[in-house]
C-alpha cells in the first residue's frame, strides 16, 4: 500500500502502544492505557471488518462458574487458585458494567441455571450432595448463598426434575457490548485500522517494527490480543478452540429467561429478544473443532437442533434464523496468560470460554505490564 506523506504523518508516525486485535481485551487495554496516559499515541489494528474472533460471536452470559465446573475445577487447581479464578470473573463483570454502564449492554439480572440429563445420575448426584459446601466455600466472595435448587418451571424435558439456580448470573448484549466499547474508545482518540492483519514483528533499536499485509511502520510497544490466533504471531501454548452457535426466530408466548449450562456447560442455551440463542458440542469433536476457521459442521449443527428440539422447546414449534461460530483461545490451564514477552512485547490471551467475564481486567492488567 502507497502512503502519502500525510497519511504517514497522521497514522503512522510516533505511535507510542499499537495493539493488536480489537477484541473486549484490546479495546479494554487500549481504554485503560488512554486513562493512564492521556496524551499517548494509541493504534489498534484489527484483521477484520468487525472484530472478528470472540468478541461478537459469543453467548452473552456474565457468569462466574457452574456448581459441576467449580467440582471439577477443584480436582485440577487448589482451593485458592479455585476462589482467585471466580474472584477474578466478579471483578471483571464489575469493571466491565462500570466502564461501559448496565443500560448499554443491556445488562439483565434473570439468573443461571445448570441442568443435568435425565441419565447422568452421578454428576447430579455429586452435585446436590456437595451444593452445601460450596455454597460455604464462595461466601467469602459472594456473601450469600450461591447456589440453590428450582424444580423444573422452564418444563424442559429429558432432564432431572430439579436445576441448580444460580442468583448471580447475569446475560447481556454481545452486540451492543463490543459496539460501546468501540464507540468508548475513538471517542478518546484511540485510532482504529480494519482490515489490518500483522503478519510479523521484530524489535529494533528500542522500537518495534511492526509488518502487516498492508503497510509496515514502528511502534514504541506492542500489545498482543489476539487470543485465538495467538499462535500465529507468538509462542505461546495458545490453542483455537471454535464454538458454533445458532439462533431462532422470535417465538411466541416464550417465557424462558435465563442463562442455561446443560451437560457440564458443553452446551448453553439464553432467551434473547423472544429467542433462543444455542450453542455448544465441541465436546462431539474436540480435534476438528481446534481451528481458526470460521464455519459450521453438520454434526454439531444437527446435534444442537436435536437438542433443541428434544429437550429445550418440546412444546414450542421453531425455526432456525442464524448460525455462526466464533474462535476462542483454550489452553491446558485455566489462567489468562498476561505477560512481558521481550523489551517491548506484551500479551493479554488465552480467556477460554470466559471472556465477557475476565475480559475487561485481562485488558487493564495487561496494560498494567507497562510502567
Ligand atoms: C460462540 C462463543 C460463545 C461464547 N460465550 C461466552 C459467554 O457466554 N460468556 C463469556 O464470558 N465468554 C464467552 N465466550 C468467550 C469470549 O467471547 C472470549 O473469551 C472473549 O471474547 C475473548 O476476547 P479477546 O479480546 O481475548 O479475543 P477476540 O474477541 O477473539 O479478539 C481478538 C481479535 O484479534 C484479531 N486478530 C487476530 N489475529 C490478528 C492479527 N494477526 N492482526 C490483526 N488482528 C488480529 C481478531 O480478528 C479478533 O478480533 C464465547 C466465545 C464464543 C466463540
Amino acid at each position: 500500500m502507497n502512503l502519502s506523506y500525510w497519511e504517514i504523518k497522521s497514522w503512522f508516525s510516533h505511535v507510542d502502544y499499537t495493539i493488536v486485535g480489537s477484541g473486549i481485551v484490546g479495546l479494554s487495554c487500549a481504554l485503560s492505557l488512554k486513562d493512564r496516559f492521556p496524551k499517548a499515541n494509541i493504534l489498534i489494528l484489527e484483521k477484520g471488518i468487525l472484530p472478528q474472533g470472540a468478541s461478537s460471536k459469543n453467548a452473552g452470559f456474565a457468569c462466574f462458574g457452574s456448581l459441576s465446573e467449580i467440582l471439577d475445577d477443584l480436582t485440577t487447581h487448589t482451593e485458592e487458585e479455585v476462589i482467585n479464578i471466580v474472584k477474578k470473573r466478579v471483578e471483571g463483570l464489575q469493571l466491565l458494567r462500570s466502564n461501559l454502564g448496565d443500560k448499554n449492554i443491556n445488562y439483565l439480572q434473570y439468573g443461571g441455571y445448570e441442568l443435568f440429563s435425565k441419565e447422568d445420575d452421578m454428576l447430579y448426584e455429586s452435585c446436590l450432595s456437595k451444593r452445601a459446601q460450596i455454597n460455604a466455600f464462595l461466601k467469602p466472595v459472594f456473601k450469600e448463598e450461591v447456589f440453590s435448587l428450582v424444580e423444573n418451571k422452564f418444563h424442559f424435558k429429558n432432564i432431572k426434575e430439579y436445576y441448580i439456580f444460580k442468583q448471580f448470573e447475569e446475560q447481556i448484549d454481545t452486540g451492543k457490548m463490543i459496539e460501546s466499547l468501540l464507540h468508548k474508545a475513538l471517542s478518546k482518540g484511540i485510532k482504529i485500522l480494519n482490515n489490518v492483519q500483522v503478519k510479523s514483528y521484530e524489535e529494533n533499536n528500542n522500537r518495534v517494527n511492526v509488518n502487516s499485509n498492508l503497510f509496515e511502520f514502528s511502534t514504541s510497544k506492542l500489545l498482543i490480543a489476539t487470543n485465538g490466533f495467538a499462535s500465529q504471531l507468538i509462542e505461546e501454548p495458545v490453542k483455537p478452540a471454535r464454538a458454533q452457535v445458532l439462533i431462532t426466530k422470535p417465538i411466541e408466548n416464550l417465557h424462558i429467561n435465563g442463562t442455561f449450562h446443560l451437560d457440564k456447560g458443553y452446551y448453553y442455551f439464553r432467551n434473547i429478544d423472544n429467542r433462543i440463542l444455542f450453542g455448544g458440542g465441541r465436546n462431539l469433536d474436540f480435534k476438528g473443532e481446534e481451528t481458526t476457521e470460521f464455519s459450521q459442521t453438520e454434526l454439531i449443527q444437527n446435534t444442537l437442533e436435536r437438542i433443541l428440539k428434544t429437550t429445550i422447546l418440546p412444546n414450542h414449534s421453531f425455526e432456525i434464523e442464524y448460525r455462526w461460530s466464533g474462535i476462542m483461545g483454550v489452553g491446558n490451564q485455566k489462567q489468562a496468560i498476561v505477560k512481558q514477552l521481550s523489551n517491548n512485547v506484551y500479551c493479554g490471551v488465552r480467556l477460554g470460554g470466559m471472556g465477557v467475564a475476565i475480559g475487561s481486567t485481562i485488558g487493564k492488567d495487561l496494560s498494567l505490564l507497562i510502567s
